[in-house]
């Protein structure tokens, strides 16, 4: 199967070559030249299926480079025991046609490890497959569970180096903590002075910098990316969606054939373009419900279609939606629009003007497909104690965010059709909000909190978030955006 850039400018043969490179010469992302049928006979047939069997058989579809055995081999090291529910992404059934499609299970508790626990493999095997020798240098900036997520794949594979930047003021102490306590002899960990936006901008000038490859190479070492950018990243993601589908079938929520909708926490645009991609393979879904918090832009985005990220960036509880620039969304006017001339055009803009208005048959199509709404932080608390206090299932800021723009799309439309809403974080992740929302007052420090909320809730925190305190801080540095390149280069000489 080929591969092409959103930008229209770059053509890869066969998807280890995509993976292999991450972002395509032109600046685009890649995408697959057509996108593979799943019929009901199929969606039927993966109900029977466990998490890893399913994972098995939707990334084979667009795997064609790989043998069977390679995806086998795959998916039993990125969905074995290395999750703390043997069902890997369990859906929790509640009352009034919701349910929680649980991606937290995983080693650093966020969904990010749904993707990042497969990324590694899948990235080792496609530059054998393209007679890369090179060590690969991944270069991450993160809003928080990316990083973690992906030291926690990377450390200690063969080949592989990675470096992670995140922004200095923009993660909760447990992220943080979480980060800068990894252990591996290939990592890397440093702070970037500002937000998010600062330090994704700050890694896109480092991808685009030709002399810094150059010196790199000089030492065998290139640069490739684990952020959703990354079609290797993505394609993890969508199986996901077939699996939470099954599972409502198996509880007899739906029968087969019958629409649901998904209510997605976005921020990158990268989980919901995967909900999308498996919509486009077959599977039935009514609406997706893209859901953000004060960082409003694809709310706007969406309703008007004018993108405009000319505007103020706010700190919220659920900072890992705190974005602007949703890169995602360009494979999303590419798939809809069908054009990469289109989509070049609008990229174009906004990287010159910070914002870009789609045609209006475009913004028609996408009006069709998502609806869009955003909620404040004390919504977002609200939500979190409502829901524990009426059913006492306890939920993240992000996944709250998700729940109260159900709620928004209920009242606007009296749509009430059986609604999955994915929940991307572990309360325990963010605890110091998720404490507060339920009324205590969240003082001292992360591993302080998460003991609290055990105390408060009587729940369990996920074993990985236990006793951070009590491991060793390996990495304290802390840069300007103007410094990254040099920081770069002085952890791989
Ligand atoms: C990354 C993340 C999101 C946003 O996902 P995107 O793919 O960037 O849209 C939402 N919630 C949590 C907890 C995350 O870690």
């Amino acid at each position: 199967m080929k591969y092409f850039s959103t930008r229209g400018n770059s053509v890869k043969d066969g998807a280890a070559y995509a993976i292999a490179e991450g972002l395509a010469p032109d600046g685009g992302l890649y995408v697959p030249e057509s996108v593979p049928r799943v019929g009901a006979d199929n969606i039927e047939r993966m109900c029977g299926m466990d998490y890893r069997a399913r994972a098995e058989y939707v990334m084979g579809l667009y795997l064609e480079d790989f043998t069977a055995e390679e995806v086998c081999k795959v998916c039993a090291a990125a969905y074995g025991d290395n999750y703390d529910d043997a069902r890997i992404a369990p859906l929790s059934v509640q009352g009034n046609g919701i349910s929680f499609l649980e991606l937290w299970h995983g080693p650093t508790a966020a969904f990010k490890d749904m993707a990042l626990q497969a990324l590694p493999h899948l990235l080792t095997l496609s530059l054998k497959k393209t007679g890369e020798s090179r060590t690969v240098l991944i270069l991450v900036a993160t809003s928080g569970d990316t990083g973690k997520a992906a030291l926690e794949g990377f450390a200690d594979t063969e080949g592989t180096k990675i470096l992670v930047f995140y922004p200095d003021d923009g993660v909760s102490d447990v992220q943080k903590l979480q980060m800068v306590t990894q252990v591996g002899e290939n990592v890397s960990v440093c702070a970037v002075k500002g937000n998010f936006d600062d330090a994704q901008s700050g890694v896109k000038l480092l991808f685009a910098d030709k002399e810094l490859a150059k010196s790199l190479d000089e030492q065998g070492i290139f640069l490739s990316s684990a952020n959703s950018i990354n079609w290797g990243r993505l394609l993890p993601q969508i199986v996901y969606y077939f699996s939470a589908y099954c599972d409502l079938v198996s509880a007899g929520r739906v029968k087969i054939g019958e629409e649901i909708n998904f209510s997605v926490p976005t921020g990158n645009f990268g989980n919901i373009l995967a909900g999308y991609m498996a919509k486009r393979m077959g599977l039935p879904v009514k609406k997706f419900i893209c859901a953000s918090n004060a960082n409003n832009v694809l709310t706007d985005f969406i309703n008007t279609g004018v993108y405009d990220r000319t505007r103020p960036f706010y700190k919220t509880a659920s900072p890992s939606m705190d974005i602007l620039i949703s890169s995602n969304l360009e494979r999303l006017l590419y798939f809809v629009s069908g054009s990469s001339d289109e989509v070049s055009t609008y990229m174009k803009k906004l990287g010159t003007e910070g914002r870009y208005e789609v045609g209006s048959a475009l913004k028609t199509d996408i009006e069709r497909e998502f609806f869009a709404s955003y909620c404040s932080d004390d919504d977002t608390f609200e939500r979190i104690n409502g829901l524990y206090e009426r059913e006492g299932y306890l939920m993240d800021t992000h996944t709250a965010v998700g729940y109260k723009a159900v709620e928004d799309y209920r009242a606007a439309t009296g749509d009430e059709t059986e609604t999955v809403i994915v929940s991307t974080a572990s309360p325990y992740k963010f605890c110091d909000s998720v404490l507060r929302a339920l009324g205590d007052n969240a003082e001292g420090n992360g591993a302080e909190l998460v003991d609290g909320l055990e105390r408060r809730t009587g729940t369990q925190a996920p074993k990985p978030l236990k006793d951070l305190d009590k491991r060793a801080i390996r990495f304290t540095d802390s840069v300007e955006t103007g410094e990254m390149r040099k920081y770069l280069l002085s952890t791989v000489m």
